[in-house]
């Protein structure tokens, strides 16, 4: 936790308090260098790292951009709305416990196909054609003999 008056990154906590229900910390901290004192607030969400895209750009993980990726890959297929949100909840959990503060989208997308994998194969089919934009069918099929494969062991 960077100061905002000096930059440091050496601050300590002098008050933490749960506050909203239990969904957030708010944390009266000070800082070692310039001895100013400011507040935090931290939530469950902001525990998830940020998202690397591939030209580099952070953004923030988008829970609601992930169930639309999956919605899309699952419309018209015979899946629960509790599966799907199981799946988010597994995905965001493996996430969280990367340790990192930031995550290239690639690891999101390997997150989603494995979980598609389990839940419709249909859908699988259709998000891994589309985020791995495959060159041809050749290399399409060695992915899904590959993936069945481990599925199998
Ligand atoms: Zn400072």
């Amino acid at each position: 936790m960077h100061c905002p008056f000096c930059g440091a990154t050496d601050t300590k906590v002098i008050d933490s308090r749960l506050v909203s229900e239990g969904n957030h910390v708010r944390r009266r901290r000070e800082c070692v260098t310039c001895q100013e004192r400011f507040t935090t607030y931290e939530s469950a969400e902001l525990v998830m790292p940020r998202i690397i895209k591939t030209d580099g750009v952070r953004e923030p993980f988008n829970e609601d951009k992930l169930i639309a990726g999956l919605n899309k890959a699952l419309e018209k297929r015979p899946v629960s709305i509790e599966r799907v949100e199981e799946a988010v909840n597994r995905i965001k959990a493996n996430l969280r416990s990367t340790g990192e503060r930031e995550v290239e989208s690639r690891v999101v997308g390997e997150q989603v196909m494995k979980e598609l994998r389990s839940l419709d194969e249909v859908a699988f089919v259709r998000f891994a054609s589309v985020y791995r934009s495959f060159k041809d069918l050749n290399e399409f099929r060695e992915e899904i003999d590959r993936l069945s494969k481990d599925n199998n062991s």
